[in-house]
């Protein structure tokens, strides 16, 4: 049995280095976990931890709260990280040569979205970001990583005019939704993952979702260092942690936690193309 943590941030996490990190979520049964970048620095750092641990894979993108200062420099930028590259020239020569070059370990654009509960940046701007993110996704056929907070309809939107590109491919990142949207996005080829958010006790909206979607459209996420679980609150997150978002599902789909850990795990290598590294 093993977990993958679809959603970390190993930079962000004080009390450990991101050595220690992985460490430790490994001998806590995490076997892969993906670094997910909401800033220049923090896409770096994905691309980086990912040729350093053979089990870190990257995703690239920024926050919705910087999406003020996104533009063609960042989006520049991003390019380069997927080609693997810390240099800004790299996404231009792959852009120029159409060949779309990867680096295989790079498995998703994101995280991106809109987030109208803190509007750090305007809406307009926030949608701009994300449309080209969007775009670089379907353009190097990766899936997105989504942020989603107080903005469902909005995001559904964007993404439904993009719904029939070949290339789209989405997780919808600690979700909050009801069942209607949960089941909206799950028709249009999304998938809805949860964080230590669901053990919370005042979680039981989450809770309904969660029991009337399939399992097979389930990620489990720590989003670390944010979000420890319940019995957790208060200490900084990190990936070994994602073991009781998998218990928390078993118990409220009736599952046991070897179960859950094998469906989500297929779920994850399957979505983000791991499988190429899986041993
Ligand atoms: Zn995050």
């Amino acid at each position: 049995m093993y977990f993958i943590d679809t959603h970390a941030h190993l930079d962000m996490i004080k009390s450990m280095t991101p050595e220690e990190s992985v460490q430790r979520s490994l001998s806590d049964g995490v076997m892969y976990m993906i670094n997910v970048g909401s800033s220049i620095e923090g896409s770096r750092k994905s691309v980086r931890y990912a040729r350093q641990f053979p089990n870190v894979f990257a995703s690239v993108g920024i926050h919705p709260h910087d999406a003020e200062d996104f533009g063609n420099r960042e989006i520049k930028i991003l390019k380069a990280l997927i080609a693997g590259s810390e240099e800004e020239s790299a996404g231009e020569e792959s852009l120029e040569s159409g060949s779309g070059k990867k680096f295989e370990k790079v498995v998703a654009v994101g995280e991106t979205g809109l987030d109208f509960f803190r509007s750090l940046s305007s809406r307009l701007s926030q949608e701009k970001a994300f449309r080209a993110h969007i775009e670089l996704a379907t353009e190097y056929d990766l899936p997105l990583i989504i942020h989603d907070r107080d903005a469902h309809e909005e995001i559904f939107d964007v993404l439904k005019e993009y719904s029939s590109h070949k290339n789209l491919r989405g997780v919808i990142h600690c979700f909050s939704g009801d069942l209607d949207f949960a089941s909206r996005c799950i028709d249009i080829g999304l998938y809805i993952s949860y964080t230590g958010v669901i053990t919370y006790s005042n979680a039981r909206d989450l809770v309904d979702v969660a029991k009337e979607i399939p399992v097979e459209k389930i990620f489990i996420e720590t989003d670390s260092p944010f979000l420890a679980p319940q019995g957790r609150r208060g200490k900084e997150n990190y990936p070994g942690n994602v073991k009781y978002i998998a218990q928390k599902i078993a118990e409220i789909k009736n599952l046991t936690l070897e179960e859950v850990a094998a469906v989500t795990s297929k779920n994850a290598e399957d979505f983000f193309a791991l499988a190429p590294f899986i041993k």
